[in-house]
């Protein structure tokens, strides 16, 4: 079991490239401030492509995720989920919370609840599910080998789904917006190593979608705190959680509520 920090941030989303294009500029600012990131990933990217079979996008983007987490120091795994077949049920929960314990995390962060994909809201609730299960020693993962069960329940946050929006279309608000205006530059390059996807939307729209979306989307949020860029996040604050603001502390000086 790695050792009990509580400089510990687990980033769980449904697909490769989640994480880094909601969080990305967030965990670059953690890992100068010496917390040990992990990024957790529901599928493999299987429908991430027009013309390559699933076994070989697979492969492709998991390397992918992992040449991107490589670039910012974090670890990365892959709970082994299939694209749009990401549902919160009794299997897959015991997979997801065997992966959150093989890291021990003392802060999730997680898609939001509601979001445009039913996979990153089944993968919220997966996640969400699985932080209360962490620390319950008679909820067995059935894996092999399993991981120590966690000592306490971690800290749990929603990333802002793109757009701000929910499935709606309405505008989900952020309870603080961190300041990404250092780190933007290094959030583009991780993203540049998701290079399927980026060349795959390149071909399509004749520009740089990719990475020019996602700085659209960053200078859009940094306009409504007087960032030039930001990323926005919400706490669970339900009962039996952490209520204490600690990546919000943790980010001293980048955080604007
Ligand atoms: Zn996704």
């Amino acid at each position: 079991m790695p050792q009990s920090s509580p400089k510990r941030l687990l980033v769980m989303m449904a697909h490769p490239d989640d994480a880094e294009i909601l969080t990305g500029g967030t965990l670059f600012h953690l890992k100068e401030r010496d917390w040990e990131l992990g990024i957790v990933t529901m599928t493999a990217g299987d429908c991430g492509s027009a013309t390559m079979g699933k076994e070989t996008i697979s492969r492709i983007r998991r390397a992918e995720a992992q040449s991107a987490a490589e670039y910012l120091g974090a670890s990365y795994t892959c709970v082994g989920l299939m694209d749009v077949e990401v549902i919160f049920n009794p299997g897959n929960l015991r997979r997801v919370v065997e992966a959150m314990r093989r890291f021990n995390p003392s802060v999730v962060i997680a898609h939001s609840p509601s979001d445009y994909m039913l996979d990153h809201e089944e993968a919220s609730r997966l996640v969400r599910g699985a932080t209360f299960a962490l620390a319950v020693p008679n909820f067995e993962t059935q894996q092999d080998s399993p991981a120590p069960c966690g000592r306490s329940t971690p800290a749990l946050y929603y990333a802002d789904p793109i757009e701000g929006k929910d499935p709606m279309g309405a505008r989900i608000h952020p309870q603080f917006y961190v300041d990404i205006s250092k780190t933007l530059a290094r959030k583009r390059e991780m993203l540049t190593r998701h290079a399927s996807q980026r060349d795959w939307l390149r071909s399509h729209h004749g520009v740089d979608e990719y990475l020019d979306r996602m700085t659209t989307w960053a200078a859009a949020y940094g306009a409504e705190c007087g960032f030039a860029y930001a990323e926005g996040f919400r706490q669970h604050l339900g009962h039996a959680y952490p209520q204490e603001p600690i990546l919000q502390e943790a980010l001293r000086g980048l955080v604007l509520a």
